[in-house]
């Protein structure tokens, strides 16, 4: 571990819990352990889970191993209308309840679940590796975070419960509050199944919202574990349910339904668009507004200028391009550079890329694993052939042979053009469009020329360009001198601009409140 654990008092001090170092025989024998235990269990099914029952159904999501087709890591309940129905109805009832549980009772339960989190942690990890093909860091990167979700949102929520202060008359005591807001319906995406799953579904929790929670389909077995660590916390039954199912089955149910006050959405910009439209009506029934959360994509970029450290910018254009094989919507699929070091940063680029390890992530040698999917596969494939087209492929731009997985080569595209579909639409996966810069303004230009505007990078060694990015580049989560990529709960809050989403800034210290509503309570004393 590089960093901290708790300290003593829980209710303090939050510190990032840090990484394995699978460098570590101890760590490293751990993980395989996992993996071994993980293997064996594969092929069982698992239920929906609503008011604390379960019930199976013979429509399931299979869940396949994109490293290894012939690996069936299990199946998965399907929930139709009448499960989503009854999610929801138990979700509602349940809230009379939960909504009067102190915050600080709340909390307990994260810090609880973040405990047995630690305690499974490699196997958490293990089942990364295999339901969405991470490679041993970035699975055990995802289940830190979801540690240190749980860990600061607890900690956030004991700070809201203090109340705010507010002006005081003589005539009157006055306080102002923050209430919960009521059923959340959590629809998280699959690339970070663990980490956005606890962050989005603790922190609806911990406000006092009850939740329905819908996994990612193809990363549903990981939902289900970490349900259960919830589960096995002690959060009270229906307070948290369990409801399984492909987004284009049951997802529109539960967004427009009249029961549903809030929708906490993190995936692609069609879905969030969507269902930004659909939560919109007000249905028959319905009293309020609903609240939308909507965290959706990014066309990310590592700018490069002429003062910069090139082989530092060299090194974080792989690791934002290629980490998790580009599948972050933080990936930084654009690398722009300006002219007068563009040969030499491309040239290092591809020489670090013909190093990556491409592979089976159940080894822990292997840094770029198989795409998710076979959707997945076939979209990234298409658009390396527009990119043969629109640019030139200078590294990469096949299916990796004789593996029987979504694999697919590091990709390097040279010479796109700015307003290049590769250059402008988000691929999601292992592809990165170099893009040349007249000066570091026109790289600004080019920077900020998508509709989206989550995170990026700039290298460079001058001041006043640092100063001048700091004010121009726009861009929810903007770095410098180091990659795009690997924001840390309460460091980073997280959360981008114009079409990446409604800038939630999830592991901020305003995030909670997106998830209550303020009350202002006054009594006349005089
Ligand atoms: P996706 O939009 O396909 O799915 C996200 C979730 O929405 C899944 O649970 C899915 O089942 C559900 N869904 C699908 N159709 C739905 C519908 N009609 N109604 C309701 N729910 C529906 O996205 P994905 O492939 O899981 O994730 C990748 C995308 O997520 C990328 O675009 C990536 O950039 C984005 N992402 C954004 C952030 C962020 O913080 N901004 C973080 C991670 C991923």
């Amino acid at each position: 571990m590089f960093a901290i654990t708790n300290d003593n008092d829980i209710l303090k001090d939050f510190r990032n819990i840090g990484y394995k170092d699978f460098s570590d025989s101890k760590d490293e024998q751990a993980m395989k352990e996992a993996l071994d235990k993980v293997a064996k269990e594969f092929g069982k099914v698992y239920p929906i889970v609503i008011d604390g029952e379960r019930y199976a159904r013979d429509e399931r999501i299979t869940s396949i191993n994109p490293s290894n087709l012939d690996e069936c890591v299990g199946y998965v309940s399907k929930a139709d209308e009448k499960m989503v129905n009854l999610a929801l109805d138990t979700a509602t009832k349940r809230f009379e309840e939960w909504k009067f549980v102190s915050p600080k009772e709340r909390a307990e339960y994260l810090f609880k679940t973040a405990e047995i989190m630690k305690k499974r942690r490699f196997e958490l990890d293990a089942w990364m590796v295999y339901e969405v093909g991470k490679n041993w860091i970035e699975a055990d990167a995802d289940t830190a975070e979801a540690i240190d979700f749980l860990e600061y949102y607890g900690r956030q929520m004991l700070r809201y419960a203090e109340g705010v202060p507010v002006v005081q008359i003589p005539t009157e005591k006055t306080e102002f509050v923050y209430i919960p807001l009521g059923v959340g319906v959590v629809i998280p995406p699959w690339n970070f199944p663990a980490a956005i799953l606890t962050g989005m579904t603790s922190a609806a929790l911990v406000t006092g919202n009850t939740v329905v929670l819908k996994p990612a389909s193809i990363a549903s077995i990981i939902g289900y574990k970490i349900f259960e660590m919830f589960e096995d916390a002690g959060i009270p039954k229906g307070v948290l349910n369990f409801v399984p199912g492909t987004g284009p089955e049951i997802g529109d149910l539960l967004v427009s339904s009249p029961k549903t006050r809030f929708i906490n959405f993190t995936g692609s910009r069609a879905v969030g668009i969507r269902i930004n439209e659909l939560a919109a009506k007000v249905q028959p029934g319905q009293k309020w507004l609903k609240r939308v959360i909507l965290e959706m994509g990014g066309k990310d970029a590592v700018v490069v200028d002429e003062t910069a450290d090139l082989e530092a910018a060299a090194d974080g254009i792989v690791a934002s391009a290629f980490g998790f094989q580009g599948q972050k919507c933080s990936a930084g699929s654009r690398a722009i550079v300006v002219k007068e070091v563009y040969d030499e940063v491309l040239e290092k680029v591809v020489e670090k890329t013909k190093k990556l390890k491409v592979g089976d992530t159940r080894y822990k040698e292997t840094y770029l694993g198989p795409v998710s999917s076979k959707e997945a596969f076939d979209k990234v494939m298409k658009y390396i052939e527009i990119g043969k087209k629109e640019a030139r492929l200078v590294y990469g731009g096949n299916p990796v042979e004789g593996k029987n997985g979504y694999y697919i080569e590091p990709t390097i595209f040279a010479n796109a053009d700015r307003n290049a579909r590769i250059s402008q639409e988000e691929i999601f996966g292992p592809v990165v469009a170099f893009i040349k810069a007249s000066d570091f303004d026109d790289a600004m230009e080019i920077a900020n020329g998508t509709d989206y505007g989550l995170t990026g990078s700039l290298y460079s060694r001058s001041r006043e360009r640092i100063e001048k990015a700091k004010k121009v580049f726009h861009v929810g989560n903007l770095y410098f001198n180091r990659k795009c990529t690997g924001a840390l709960v309460g460091v980073h809050p997280f959360g981008g601009f114009n079409l990446s989403g409604t800038d939630s800034k999830a592991g901020g210290p305003d995030y909670l409140l997106l998830l209550m509503q303020g009350k202002s309570i006054s009594e006349k004393i005089r």
